[in-house]
């Protein structure tokens, strides 16, 4: 196998070889990272369609590199989901944003509930649930704060398995949503037989649901179908008043996009929330 290695490796091209070496080194900082505390979580709000209000954000990791300044999570979750080190990070992004519930408290923030990524490689991990649970624990955090967002692949490979650790998980009390929705391969029978209580509706179809017939068809088509399920609904990537109307009109619960919010460090959505500047 060592042989064939060598082999393989001479039909790299050199920019191969540059983007290899790229890798490796980042995967190496990677291993630092969480010793370091490097990475951060910035967070988007969600404008409650209904009320008007924001009552939860999303926490979207960075990752404050040494050399390279602040880097976007395609920049390295796709690696770190290789190596694992994909776990470490979620434990890390659980448990910042159960301190994050804590030390809003009191300010106005305080309502705020906080919806965190895992990616399904994260469910793999047999001790998810009980990080979760200690995390919600040591920072006495109502777990209805917190919300897990999963994408649809989760319900393609290991579905035993990911049903046990969903349903372990809402039984604790966490709140689970369905990212990226419409995008996937999997069949709609999981929507059925897991513990879901909200849909993201995926950005490729709000960016031209006001222009695109079809669109606007699979849009409201997602939000009936949903609601009549008892699921409430989130439409991600938000971005001109036309859609956020368009929205409102079909009776979605929730928006998130640019128009209300990009993502942002957790100061500043605190003073844009205390003098309501916000959206
Ligand atoms: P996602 O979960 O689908 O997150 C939404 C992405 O769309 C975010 O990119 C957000 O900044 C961006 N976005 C929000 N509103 C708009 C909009 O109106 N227009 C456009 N064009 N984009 C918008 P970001 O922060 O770069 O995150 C990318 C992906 O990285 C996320 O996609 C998620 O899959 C993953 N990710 C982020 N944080 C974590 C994490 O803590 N753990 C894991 N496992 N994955 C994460
Ligand atoms: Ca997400
Ligand atoms: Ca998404």
């Amino acid at each position: 196998a060592k042989e064939q290695g060598r082999n393989t490796y001479q039909f790299y091209t050199e920019g191969m070889q540059d983007r290899e070496v790229m890798r490796l080194e980042l995967d190496k900082d990677l291993s630092q990272a969480l010793a370091n505390d490097e990475f951060v979580l910035f967070y988007q709000p969600q404008l409650n369609l209904q009320t008007g209000e924001i009552n939860s954000v999303e926490a979207l990791i960075r990752w404050q590199h040494p050399r390279r300044g602040l880097l976007a999570p395609i920049e390295f979750i796709p690696l770190a989901e290789e190596s694992g080190r994909i776990t470490e990070i979620g434990r890390w992004v659980v448990l910042a944003a159960c301190r994050q519930l804590a030390n809003w408290r009191g300010t106005a923030c305080e309502q705020l509930r906080i919806a965190v990524n895992l990616s399904g490689r994260e469910l793999d991990d047999e001790s998810l649930v009980e990080h979760v649970r200690d995390a919600l624990l040591s920072e006495e955090v109502d777990p209805s704060m917190l919300e897990v967002e999963l994408t649809e692949e989760i319900f393609i490979q290991n579905i035993e398995h990911n049903l046990n650790q969903l349903s372990r998980l809402h039984q604790l009390g966490v709140h689970l949503a369905i990212d990226d929705f419409g995008v996937g391969y999997s069949s709609l029978g999981y929507l059925r037989d897991f513990p879901v209580d909200l849909l993201k509706i995926d950005r490729s179809f709000i960016t031209d649901v006001t222009e695109r017939h079809d669109d606007a068809v699979i849009t409201r088509a997602v939000i009936n179908l949903a609601h009549n399920l008892g699921i409430q609904v989130v439409a991600e990537g938000v971005e001109t008043e036309e859609q956020l109307n368009f929205l409102k009109t079909h009776r979605c619960n929730l928006a998130q996009g640019y128009l209300i919010s990009r993502p942002i460090p957790a100061e500043d959505l605190e003073t844009a929330l205390a003098e309501g500047i916000l959206f």
